[in-house]
């Protein structure tokens, strides 16, 4: 099976790693090429671009920013489309809204391909270790033909149905909490700094309870220390709040604390902290 790999970017790079270390047969491209070096070192063959990638192999994986990214990749001039065609697959594992995922799999469908959407749950550290959560929908072949690479990538992958956009939703419904308890942690580590508590205590304090959890652990010495060191961009987690009030809008459901959040959010954006990690939203505050 020769696999190809579009988006080198924090998630991208390590997940391609992880399967040029099983050693996979792996293609890959990136808009800034300059990213795909490492990957070269690791046996990857590079292409230049999308359709030379699609052209290529059985199976092209895309891990890219945003809905417009996913868009440019699959339609752009020298686009997936432009080289993918029957008995190929493309499983695109960015986070986007429903709406861009369901347009991508028609196209690619049109072009008598197969499409999977499998955005993930994790951050670079699952990543690189391969535990990631995949969350996948839609032509259930692929899926079965994609679980070997998907079993390096991730320590669970779901199927959730043959209806793309499904995974999209689980992954917008589940970030909705992400986000909110990242954010709420820096609330109250700000007010409790103003009350003259110590932030390592507060820590503490939450560790020992019931609202105990793997993010606090990490994310609340982050804050008590400055150290923004990017694993997940606020930039991406302001993206995936926008989508998932989109979403709630669509399907006309309140939610009223995921819009105070995304306000948060934005205003960090707004002050220069996309790029940052979303620890850095306690900085807005
Ligand atoms: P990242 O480090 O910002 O990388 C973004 C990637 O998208 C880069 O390869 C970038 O290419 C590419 N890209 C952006 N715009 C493009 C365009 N118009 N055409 C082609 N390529 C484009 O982001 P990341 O953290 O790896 O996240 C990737 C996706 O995974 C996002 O959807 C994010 O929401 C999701 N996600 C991230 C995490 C996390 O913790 N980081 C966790 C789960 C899911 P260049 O290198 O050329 O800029």
């Amino acid at each position: 099976m020769r696999y190809g790999f579009l988006g080198l970017g924090i998630m991208g790079s390590r997940m391609a790693a992880r399967l040029l270390r099983a050693g996979f047969d792996v293609t890959v491209w990136n808009r800034d090429a300059g990213k795909c070096l490492p990957l070269v070192e690791l046996g990857a063959r590079q292409c230049a671009s999308p359709k030379e990638v699609a052209a290529s192999v059985d199976i092209v994986f895309a891990m890219v920013a945003d809905p417009q990214a996913s868009l440019d990749l699959c339609f752009g001039a020298d686009g997936v489309l432009a080289g993918i065609g029957p008995g190929s697959g493309y499983v695109d594992m960015s986070t986007v809204d429903p709406a861009t995922s369901r347009r991508i799999a028609e196209a690619v469908a049109a072009k008598g391909a197969r499409f999977l959407e499998a955005p993930v749950s994790g951050t670079k550290q699952p990543a690189a270790d391969g535990t990631l959560v995949i969350l996948a929908a839609g032509d259930r072949d692929l899926y079965d033909r994609s679980l070997p690479a998907f079993e390096r990538m991730g320590r669970l992958s779901l199927h959730l149905g043959d209806v793309v956009g499904q995974g999209a939703k689980m992954k917008l419904v589940v970030n909705l909490v992400l986000g909110t308890m990242m954010e709420i942690l820096g609330e109250s580590l700000a007010l409790g700094e103003k009350c003259g508590l110590a932030g390592d205590q507060i820590l503490q304090v939450l560790a020992e309870g019931a609202m105990a959890n793997p993010m606090f652990r990490v994310k609340g010495p982050m804050i008590l220390t400055g150290d923004t060191t990017t694993s997940f961009p606020l930039k991406h987690m302001e993206k995936d709040l926008r989508l998932t009030l989109q979403l709630s809008r669509e399907l006309e459901q309140d939610l009223p604390v995921a819009a105070a959040v995304h306000a948060v959010f934005g205003k960090a954006l707004a002050e220069g902290y996309g790029d940052r990690d979303i620890a850095a939203v306690v900085r807005s505050l």
